[in-house]
């Protein structure tokens, strides 16, 4: 499908919205004057009237049927205005011609609880700020409810954070084996066997230089999160130590969160360390509890390996344990999915994420696997909202990503009091997050941008070679935005 403009360059979010309806398709982009003949297409024109206003024009063309409409816009248009009024335009057209109605209207940012929260202190009012999700972007009702919840939810963990206080995000970017589906940077640890003692003295240093930096400016530390990859695919004893010592000692850390995810590596012997440490909030992982699907996914542990290490935390200690699952993926059913949900739910963790297959990522299986159709992965999230809910637990984080099974999204859900605050903080973008390792993101809050992103360092070879000059790069860095 061709996306032609003509009049302006606001292509990018054309795409955007153009993938709501065409998930996996590669467009082609015009800027002739005519649209391209005999191509579908998506196009949106600009030209000025001889009063000063200007003429939008969209059209789309999909399977040999046209369809077109126009408004005129004031002659001076910010760029956040125009996309609005392009996509405005452009949507009900595709809507139409495609006979599909996405649950997100035509809503692309990955983080719609932020606009919610931004259009309520814009209007005065979560009620006006909720009609608007509707009337304006056609969100659908029950989403706009299940945004509308989430910032009810997360009011008053963001309230509680203490002024200029900091989080901090320890990447181990290992795995004991790579997972079919993933869409992370992580290695398998038998790859990076010998990579992994330098890794070791690399964090250690930086988080000798980040514990000095948050000393000197006198930030508060309100959370610490471990996560990966699989941080328990590696020795934790001394990062725990190290981050204790820097971060957690005598501070009034309101969250340390290990995710210990594939239950493959968890033991007796790392959860002791977990505790010995004051870590207060872990990840058991089973993604689903059907044997067949945790195969075609090439996860090499069994649903009762997931229940069986579930059950060892809880026994040792762990009263606030996480547990993630997968709709869509393959092999799975509705009715499959359905009984993963109600088996965790025998084992009453205090929190639950649902997150939906990213599909680009997965290509190279789905292709050869039976898939989850969007309408199946669609009930299985509505299942797991509705019986979450009605076990007593509240969504109380929300994320979408590109390219998701069903164009959905992933939620996190919590019993009262057991909500993951840095999951909301980090979020919700007012907190800053000093990352530590290769894979991990540093942002700062304030400064004159507002969000100050560091260029980070994906891959653990990049981040050992060039680890003297990142540290001297972040720390300059990090003096300069945390002066402002
Ligand atoms: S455990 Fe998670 S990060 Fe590791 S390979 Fe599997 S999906 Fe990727």
């Amino acid at each position: 499908m061709v996306i032609h403009t003509y009049g302006h360059s606001r292509t990018y979010e054309m795409e955007a919205l153009l993938k709501l309806f065409r998930p996996a398709e590669k467009f082609t982009f015009s800027e002739a004057e005519a649209v391209p003949a005999g191509e579908e297409y998506l196009s949106a024109g600009l030209t000025p009237e001889q009063d000063g206003t200007l003429l939008l024009t969209g059209a789309v063309r999909i399977g040999g049927e046209t369809r077109s409409d126009t408004k005129i816009l004031p002659g001076q248009v910010q760029n956040s205005d125009l996309d609005r009024e392009i996509s405005g335009l452009l949507y009900p057209l595709l809507c139409g011609l495609t006979g599909m109605r996405p649950a997100w209207g035509m809503l692309t940012g990955i983080r719609p609880v932020n606009l919610l929260r931004k259009f309520a202190a814009r209007t005065g009012s979560v009620a006006q700020a909720m009609a608007d999700f509707r009337d304006i972007w056609h969100v659908t009702d029950e989403k706009t409810q299940l945004a509308a919840d989430i910032l009810a939810v997360q009011q008053p963990i963001l309230q509680a954070a203490p002024k200029n206080s900091v989080s901090i995000y320890l990447s181990v970017p290992f795995c004991p084996t790579r997972c079919k589906y993933c869409s992370f940077v992580s290695n398998s640890v038998s790859q990076m066997k010998k990579l992994i003692p330098d890794y070791y003295k690399c964090i250690a240093a930086e988080i000798g230089l980040v514990g000095r930096l948050t000393e000197e400016y006198g930030l508060p530390v309100d959370t610490v999160y471990i996560g990966g990859g699989t941080p328990t695919s590696i020795d934790l004893y001394q990062p725990l130590d190290w981050l204790c010592t820097n971060f957690v000692t005598g501070q009034p850390v309101r969250e340390f969160t290990v995710e210990a995810g594939r239950p493959d590596t968890i033991t007796r012997e790392n959860l002791s360390y977990l505790r010995q440490f004051g870590v207060t909030r872990i990840s058991v992982n089973p993604q689903s509890f059907q044997d067949a699907v945790l195969k075609a996914a090439g996860r090499p542990h069994t649903a009762q390996d997931a229940e069986d290490k579930f059950l060892l935390a809880r026994d040792m200690g762990f009263d606030n344990i996480n547990m993630d699952f997968i709709a869509g993926l393959p092999c799975d059913t509705v009715q499959g999915f359905r009984e993963s949900i109600d088996r965790a739910l025998r084992l009453d963790p205090e929190s639950i994420t649902v997150h939906c297959l990213a599909l680009k990522k997965a290509a190279d299986f789905y292709q050869s696997l039976p898939m989850p159709e969007p309408a199946a992965v669609s009930e299985m999230v509505a299942y797991a909202q509705e019986t979450l809910t009605a076990a007593g637990y509240r969504p109380y984080y929300l994320y979408r990503q590109k390219n998701m099974a069903a164009n959905l999204e992933n939620v996190g859900y919590a019993k009262p009091g057991f909500e993951s605050a840095y999951n909301v903080m980090m979020m919700d973008d007012s907190q800053t997050i000093l990352g530590i390792g290769a894979g991990a993101s540093t942002k700062v809050i304030g400064g004159q941008r507002g969000i100050e992103r560091l260029t980070e360092c994906k891959y653990p070879y990049d981040y050992l070679a060039r680890f003297d000059a990142l540290m001297q790069q972040k720390e300059e860095q990090l003096r300069a935005l945390l002066s402002c």
